[in-house]
């Protein structure tokens, strides 16, 4: 530990969100809980934010103490779920601390989880249950593990208190680290509101704070379109590339900074089915796996729209110029998709052939229901001379093998060595993902007062790469019996 970078309790807060006009947010106190105490820390994650953990951690990340120099407030946001417009979200049981400058000199939000009732609360008790804290925590940091823009988790604390869900669950508060908290939904909480000054205000500041070089382009609101449509279409690509299901993609839980945010019924494929749902409440497929980059489109066209009056005087130019930009989106998801595709085959170089020989393999792995972790993994050992078996064996069926001659074929032209490709392959195709099977059996224990599962599987998770005799077992799927085959909207 770093004795000369402050605890918890006295962190050097900064509040550029809170200079914004009040309409923006409200001032609330986190309600304090009966016995905070420490789940999990993420000593390398503070170590990033310049905290130590101190003796005060429990306390401060539960809300019970607030550190020196927070300013907690609640963010306002609106939001369309599931296609219905609803005027008015916010954080109904988040509380942002402020905003740290990391060591790469990054700003940073620090909010809390489940730190109590707020002005957006509406019929909720501003609270969260100890398996979606955790659930949060872990699939968090195997995202960043993984390499995938996402909001991070500091610490989880339970509180000594229950929730009540379907039944009494203990409660816990997520201390979460963000880009910044800011959403499609922020824009629109505005726009609603035609709070035009307000929209161009937040506007302005997103540029200011994720998008400087959009201030000197021509149109500086439609360049903010543009660069949000990409590092959207781009981060929905890493999703299908590790095979991550959101579940519940609406604008208010799209970030304009485009990290991935809001882990509640999201999951990982096990075997490879581009129609897989696993979330209970979308009955029409909205939410599924292969239709995640036409919603994060339908999403930054929600956007688009707050932004039109800013992006000419003229409605139909504004129109034109904004539905030039959604319509190139699909053509950067599939260019983004493409570029992981190639990597995760082993492909340095690009050929006209390389989209189909992507798809025919995803089509050859549905046919058998593949796992589809477990085939790209396998693809590393085939690709150094090696024929996978045991757990890596590849699937066998006419398909497979014809596709498999093509995949050699086209390795064949592609320059780098055996050995290199492997290499390379092993660090864009994860052994350990945060398999649901295995998170819902960690979070049980840990409702139960075992943390052990919980514990094991994160130092898994955050070694996505290893493939070792420690890690094996977390990289077997679900037996028929182990399947998770719906995931709730965890509160
Ligand atoms: P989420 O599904 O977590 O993205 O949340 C959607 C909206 O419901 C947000 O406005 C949340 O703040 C609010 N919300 C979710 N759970 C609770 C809760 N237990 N208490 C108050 N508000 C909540
Ligand atoms: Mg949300």
């Amino acid at each position: 530990m770093d004795d000369s970078l402050p605890a918890a309790g006295a962190l050097p807060f900064e509040h550029t969100y809170a200079a914004l006009p009040a309409k923006f947010w409200q001032r609330v106190d986190p309600t304090p809980v009966k016995a905070p105490r420490l789940l999990a820390f993420n000593d390398a994650l503070a170590a990033e934010l310049g905290i130590t953990r101190g003796d005060d951690a429990a306390d401060v990340f539960a809300g019970n103490k607030v550190p020196v120099g927070a300013l907690p407030l609640a963010m306002a946001y609106a939001g369309h779920q599931f296609g219905h417009f609803v005027p008015q979200l916010g954080d109904g049981r988040a509380i942002l601390l402020g905003e740290l400058i990391d060591r790469h000199g990054q700003r940073r939000d620090l909010q809390l989880k489940g730190a109590g009732p707020t002005a957006f609360s509406r019929n909720g008790d501003g609270r969260a249950a100890i398996g979606p804290v955790l659930r949060e925590f872990l699939i968090s940091e195997a995202m960043h593990a993984m390499g995938l823009p996402t909001t991070r988790s500091l610490a989880a604390v339970a509180t000594g208190e229950h929730v009540f869900r379907e039944g009494p669950v203990p409660g816990a508060v997520l201390a979460r680290g963000a880009a910044s908290h800011v959403r499609g939904g922020t824009l629109q909480f505005l726009a609603a509101r035609r709070a035009t000054d307000g929209v161009r205000q937040l506007a302005d500041y997103v540029i200011a704070r994720h998008y400087p070089e959009a201030a000197h382009a021509p149109r500086p609101y439609l360049a903010l379109l543009e660069a949000v449509a990409r590092r959207q279409a781009a981060l929905v690509a890493q999703w299908q590339h590790v095979g991550f299901i959101h579940g519940v993609m609406n604008t208010d839980n799209t970030t304009l900074s485009g990290e991935t945010i809001d882990y509640g019924p999201c999951a990982f494929l096990d075997d490879y089915d581009p129609g897989k749902v696993f979330s209970s409440i979308d009955r029409a497929g909205r939410y599924s796996f292969s239709n995640q980059p036409a919603l994060v489109r339908w999403n930054v066209a929600r956007l688009a729209e707050t932004l039109l009056a800013l992006i000419d005087a003229d409605g139909e130019v504004a129109l034109a110029e904004a539905s030039a930009v959604i319509e190139a989106m699909p053509a950067w998801s599939e260019a983004s998709w493409l570029d992981g595709m190639r990597a995760k085959l082993g492909l340095s170089s690009a050929e006209d052939g390389d989209q189909a020989l992507a798809q025919d393999l995803l089509e050859a792995m549905r046919a058998v229901a593949a796992d589809y972790t477990l085939v790209f993994r396998a693809l590393a050992e085939a690709a150094q001379g090696r024929e996978p078996e045991g757990l890596l064996a590849l699937p066998r069926s006419p398909a497979f093998d014809a596709w498999r001659a093509r995949w050699r074929h086209r390795l064949a032209s592609d320059p780098r060595t055996a050995a290199v490709r492997a290499a390379a392959m092993r660090m864009a195709n994860p052994a350990v993902i945060p398999r649901n099977h295995r998170v819902h059996e960690a979070l049980v224990a840990a409702e139960q007062g075992d943390l052990a599962p919980f514990e094991a599987l994160l130092a898994a998770i955050r070694r996505p790469w290893d493939d070792t005799p420690a890690s094996r077992p977390f990289m077997v799927p679900p037996e028929p019996g182990q399947r998770v085959l719906q995931t709730f909207c965890g509160t």
